[in-house]
């Protein structure tokens, strides 16, 4: 069985070990994730390259997202470490302490600095401090100059550079900093397939990292992380300005509150989709697989209720960055996928009934779908330029596989997020309508995905190797076709 929901691992020290790449690449992993919140430009560069070298050997298309680290705002560090916060204490956040990036480690049990030295402007008296993604929590009692004067509500060990939320979100720093502007650099780089932005507040943010990332000769999608309150007020223009959505649930959670998730979930995933975007669901799902080599029975669920939700792509972070078990979490991800996919509730196909397309390759895309659902056909094959008929496709749920048969390798790279998406190298630009319709039946034949007598829709434009072109779709059967023409 093809699994339809595509998996997304980091990377990190845990992967680094040929031998467990090439068993994550097994396991079925079909994008990676560089995380320029850890690690040199050096390790960035060497892990694109040999995830794509190892994906080559085993004749696999692997996307790769490269996530900036965005204004995650930080305390920075202490004299000893950490210190130990009991609930009462009287405690200060003080910009003047830290340094310029929170690297000077002067920070005392009564007081410590900031990375972001705008938090006094940010916060006032009543508001709630969220420290180590609400492990610690602070209540403001005063604002003085410099000064966040505090009392502690919940305490425990801080350690140092722990992230700090403010509940119900409103701080005001922008989504890039200085050191994204050079990160979107090294991305463009490394032909990063996905740029994610972290922390955007609005659709300029987004427009403005695209800018950026096109500026640098990157020619990937952009993926918005949703994962500020603010960002809700904004979901719809940010879905619009995006190529795809993470819904970000470890500092979403944070700032509205952890039981407000499962309802974001399904009204982002679903939003998403009606806007024909792509979305990936993150964080946490496969946690104790970092120390466990089996997931919980509440982990899996999650998977699978994700699934069902319609997303395109769940999301392990430090299962795979620094765990004890990548490839097993990779493993778990695939078997829990798979089984979701086969509930009746992953395959009813919402048909836009109610939607007027725009332009004609969406209609030939909605066309096909709507046929494909409901003839019993077996497999689609999309002669596409961009990919954008597979996205549309791609929207509507089915279980019946979609492949992209393109000549361009960015486009092969770009829809492994897609869900039910699977990429083909295909050149469609030498031979005549009939030879194609026969070599793209024949490629799905070599590849198992049909046989004599199956039925297959095929989409393609007058004019191949056009972007945009797709205007006709044509319902094959497998071995009764006519013999090609010139
Ligand atoms: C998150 O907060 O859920 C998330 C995916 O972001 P990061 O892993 O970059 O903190």
């Amino acid at each position: 069985m093809l699994r339809r929901t595509k998996i997304v691992a980091t990377l990190g020290p845990a992967t680094d070990d040929p031998k467990v790449m090439d068993k994550v690449i097994e396991a079925g992993v079909d994008v990676v994730r560089i995380n320029f919140s850890h690690g040199e430009r050096d390790e960035h560069a060497r892990r694109v390259d040999d995830v794509r070298n190892r994906a080559r050997a085993y004749g696999r298309q692997v996307g790769v997202l490269a996530d900036l680290t965005g204004p995650k705002i930080r305390l920075a560090r202490f004299k000893a470490g950490s210190v130990f916060l009991n609930e009462g204490d009287h405690f200060i956040i003080d910009t003047r302490l830290g340094g310029e990036d929170g690297e000077a480690a002067d920070g005392t049990q009564e007081r410590v600095g900031t990375t972001y030295k705008n938090l006094p402007n940010d916060v006032g008296r009543g508001d709630t401090l969220l420290l180590d993604d609400g492990r610690i929590q602070l209540w403001v009692e005063e604002v003085r100059d410099h000064e966040i004067h505090t009392i502690v509500k919940i305490g425990g060990e801080l350690m140092n550079k722990k992230g700090i939320n403010r509940k119900g979100g409103g701080l005001s720093a922008g989504a890039l900093t200085d050191k994204d502007r050079a990160d979107i650099k090294l991305a463009a780089e490394l032909e990063a397939d996905y740029l994610a932005v972290s922390f955007p507040r609005n659709a300029a943010d987004i427009h403005e990292a695209r800018e950026l990332f096109r500026e640098a000769g990157g020619h990937g999608g952009v993926l918005a992380k949703i994962e500020r309150a603010e960002a809700l007020d904004a979901l719809e223009e940010i879905i619009a300005a995006s190529d795809a959505v993470m819904i970000a649930r470890g500092d979403l959670g944070v700032e509205v509150g952890d039981a407000e998730l499962p309802a974001l979930q399904k009204k982002i995933i679903h939003m998403a989709r009606s806007m024909n975007r792509v979305v990936v669901t993150a964080t946490q799902m496969m946690e104790s697989m970092i120390e466990s080599p089996i997931p919980t029975r509440a982990e899996v669920f999650d998977v699978a209720n994700a699934v069902l939700d319609g997303t395109d792509a769940v999301m392990l972070s430090a299962e795979t960055a620094a765990g004890k078990y990548p490839a097993q979490a990779v493993a778990a991800m695939d078997r829990v996928c798979k089984s979701a996919e086969k509930q009746p509730l992953a395959r009813i196909s919402h048909h836009r009934l109610n939607t007027q397309f725009q332009r004609i390759d969406e209609a030939i895309a909605m066309a096909t779908m709507y046929a494909a659902n409901h003839l019993g056909v077996k497999a689609i094959a999309a002669l596409t330029e961009s990919g954008s008929t597979t996205l549309w496709m791609s929207r509507i749920s089915s279980s019946i596989p979609i492949y992209a048969l393109t000549g361009h390798v960015t486009t092969r790279r770009k829809v492994t997020l897609y869900r039910g998406v699977y990429p083909v190298s295909f050149d469609s630009t030498s031979t005549s309508h009939a030879e194609v319709n026969q070599e793209a039946v024949d490629e799905l034949v070599r590849r198992g995905a049909v046989r004599d007598g199956d039925l297959v829709i095929i989409t393609k434009g007058d004019l191949m190797g056009v972007m945009g072109g797709t205007n006709a779709m044509k319902i094959l059967r497998v071995g009764d076709m006519p013999a090609p023409t010139t």
